[in-house]
């Protein structure tokens, strides 16, 4: 298995898995508080260790644009190469956090005790089992067990499966070019500010705006998520600087704007008001985007897909119910072909 990091001098490592490029010391972890330096080398303490395993629609990820009406076996693991302040599952990704403090040992043995062992021929077989069409790296960051879901991918392309990134975008090269199995990618872009980045975030505006470039251009399907917090990332220039940068790099980019919920260490900001998602669907559909999306609103009209060409609705959505009227990725009224993965 080929391990993304490489030797330093005095025993120390750098981590390749993603943008942080972390030094690591002897018995410390990098930022995510998952990938350990013991005795010069790389270790990876969540390597087959799974903390969260469900089947979802796919919907739920989401992605809209990648086989409708379909289930994906999702699977989540501890830790997290972000710190955001308002994560919504902070339960996988950032309690390691407050217990190991980059202490290799505490980190392993908190791992241990509260993640499940699994191997990737068990996944395929239940992703199978339970007749999902595609397997999806979620819930926390998989670009910090890369390796595992490398693994994963390459036995789920063998047996048909669709294999889908649900991530912050903070993928290093290296590991965009490891993934080469991975069908799709759903990249949260959080915000259009660089202040925001560091501040809330813990990472940099322009490391995630070149892996969404990087990802296009390796002509992976993408969709782009933002949550919309009240305050804090809903300027209407902010908003516009973001939807002419999407559309820039294709108007076909689906962009799910959804609602935000108190969470984590941001509980003192209120849901964001409806008319603020519509503010800024309005933006992104005067960028250009042909899709763009409500999303944690159940039976808004927005979460329909409409036909870019007719402007008829050609996949109806309410929450997860879903039904799909595309025959074959066309409209079924004036047979425009979509922009997805349908088959
Ligand atoms: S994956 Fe973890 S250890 Fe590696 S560079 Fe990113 S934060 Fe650092």
């Amino acid at each position: 298995m080929e391990l993304l990091y490489e030797k330093l001098p005095d025993a120390k490592i750098k981590c390749l898995a993603c943008k942080h490029y972390c030094i690591i010391p002897e018995n410390k972890t990098g930022i995510c508080h998952v990938r350990a330096n013991i005795k010069g080398e790389l270790m990876l303490l969540t390597h087959r260790m799974v903390a969260a395993k469900h089947l979802d629609p796919i919907e739920k990820k989401p992605f809209y644009h990648v086989l409708p009406q379909t289930l994906s076996y999702s699977l989540g693991t501890f830790g997290c190469n972000f710190r955001c302040l308002f994560c919504q599952n902070w339960q996988l990704s950032q309690i390691i956090k407050e217990v190991a403090k980059y202490d290799a040992f505490k980190a392993s043995k908190f791992i241990q005790t509260y993640s499940s062992p699994f191997s990737p021929e068990e996944v395929v077989e239940k992703a199978l089992q339970l007749n999902a069409k595609s397997i999806a790296y979620t819930y926390n960051e998989p670009t910090i067990w890369v390796e595992g879901v490398k693994e994963i991918a390459v036995l789920a392309k063998k047996h048909g499966l669709k294999n889908l990134m649900v991530s912050s975008g903070y993928e290093s090269e290296e590991t965009l070019n490891l993934l080469e199995e991975v069908d799709a990618y759903n990249i949260d872009l959080k915000s259009f500010s660089s202040e925001f980045y560091i501040n809330i975030v813990g990472s940099k505006l322009e490391n995630v705006l070149e892996t969404i470039e990087s990802i296009h251009k390796r002509k992976k399907w993408i969709e782009i998520t933002t949550l919309l917090i009240p305050g804090k990332n809903n300027d209407e220039k902010e908003l516009e600087d973001m939807a002419s940068f999407i559309a820039g790099i294709d108007k076909n980019i689906p962009w799910h704007i959804s609602r935000f919920h108190p969470d984590y260490k941001m509980t003192d900001v209120p849901p964001t008001p409806i008319k603020e998602l519509e503010k800024a669907i309005r933006i992104g559909e005067e960028a250009g985007l042909n899709y763009v999306y409500i999303g944690n609103v159940p039976g808004h009209e927005k979460e329909n897909t409409y036909c870019p060409c007719c402007n008829k609705i050609v996949i109806e959505r309410s929450g997860y119910e879903v039904k799909n009227h595309l025959i074959k990725g066309k409209c079924p009224y004036c047979s425009c072909k979509l922009a997805g993965i349908w088959e």
